[in-house]
């Protein structure tokens, strides 16, 4: 066994983790600009929602040395997700090793209920849980900040799932400031059989030079907070612009939730869709009208935190 398995004179090998990862909605999200490096500048409400994958990582007794040895299995999966180094889960693994010096044989499964491409961060979520799991499985005792800062290099929504609850992202979404948690809400989630990759959306957006302020609009929105859901939220995903046009079946959707809930829109870059109704309002004859029709449907309440160790 390597010695690089063995961190501050702990013997971690032979140990499992298992978590729960969040999914996520945008409660706002506006574009400012198209960055140089191909990512675009945004300024969103994150909020952390109570749709969970199961993710395990365990790490082997057995191990030959040298770079970390990754193995991935997913079940339950709505849409593609891959199981070799394309999956975030794994991309994570590889680079909490590689930062922080340590090596193993390592065994992850993502037991998804997340659906892929849908806008609500599954596969950040699973990644962020990864890192989480690392960080116990080898004793490295990595703060909250760090392993946003290697989460941000996976992925923009990475960090965010490290804390979870509500906030706010600037830059491209990985800057972020804890907001006052939203509690209450029941959140309805829809999305069509229909997966939308993020990068197509951004890029149908066609900034060019536009440059957008939103500084306003967050100034606005922020205090508005502690009465979410109101019907006067002014909270809006500018991402519509480009996908409810291209997309009109989840045009109608969003526009049936609007009639229905005080909140709703596309979250992320879609194809998820979601409403906010108050809590109290009994919702099952709304979702079971969604469900024939063959939809995704779920309603869960706000989730307070982020990336959570069930079992250690
Ligand atoms: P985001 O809102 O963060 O852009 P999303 O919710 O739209 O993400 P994901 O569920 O993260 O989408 O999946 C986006 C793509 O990434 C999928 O097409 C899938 O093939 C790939 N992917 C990589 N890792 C994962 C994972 N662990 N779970 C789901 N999809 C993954």
């Amino acid at each position: 066994m390597s010695d690089k398995n063995f961190v501050k004179g702990r013997r971690p090998a032979g140990r499992r983790v298992t978590l729960r990862a969040p999914a996520k909605v945008n409660l706002h999200l506006e574009v400012l600009r198209q960055r140089h490096d191909g990512y675009h500048d945004i300024e969103t409400i994150l909020q952390a929602v109570g749709l969970f994958d199961r993710v395990t990582v365990e790490l082997a007794e057995e191990y030959q040395g040298g770079e970390p040895d990754l193995a991935l299995t997913v079940s339950g999966a709505r849409g593609s997700v891959p199981t070799d180094e394309t999956n975030l889960a794994w991309q994570a693994a590889r680079l909490f090793c590689r930062e922080t010096g340590v090596s193993g044989a390592l065994t992850i499964h993502l037991e998804k209920a997340i659906p892929a491409a849908a806008g609500l961060g599954g596969g950040s979520s699973d990644a962020a849980a990864v890192l989480v799991a690392c960080d116990r499985l080898f004793g490295t005792g990595l703060e909250a900040d760090r392993l946003e800062r290697l989460g941000a290099e996976i992925g923009s929504d990475v960090p965010f799932f490290v804390k979870g609850g509500t906030a706010l992202g600037r830059g491209r979404g990985t800057m972020l400031t804890q907001l006052p948690s939203v509690r209450t809400g029941q959140f309805l989630i829809v999305k069509p059989d229909l997966q939308l990759q993020t990068s197509d959306v951004y890029g149908a957006l066609k900034m060019g030079l536009t440059v957008n302020s939103a500084t306003a609009n967050i100034q606005v929105i922020r205090p508005m907070l502690s009465r979410f859901p109101q019907k006067t939220w002014p909270g809006f995903n500018r991402l519509e612009d480009v996908v409810l046009p291209a997309q009109p079946a989840l045009q109608r959707l969003v526009l049936g939730l609007r009639q229905l809930a005080p909140v709703a829109m596309l979250s992320g870059s879609g194809a998820a869709v979601f409403g906010v109704f108050p809590e109290g309002r009994d919702l099952a004859d709304q979702a079971g009208e969604f469900e024939q029709t063959g939809l995704f449907v779920r309603t869960v309440a706000p989730h307070p935190g982020g990336v959570e160790v069930l079992q250690d």
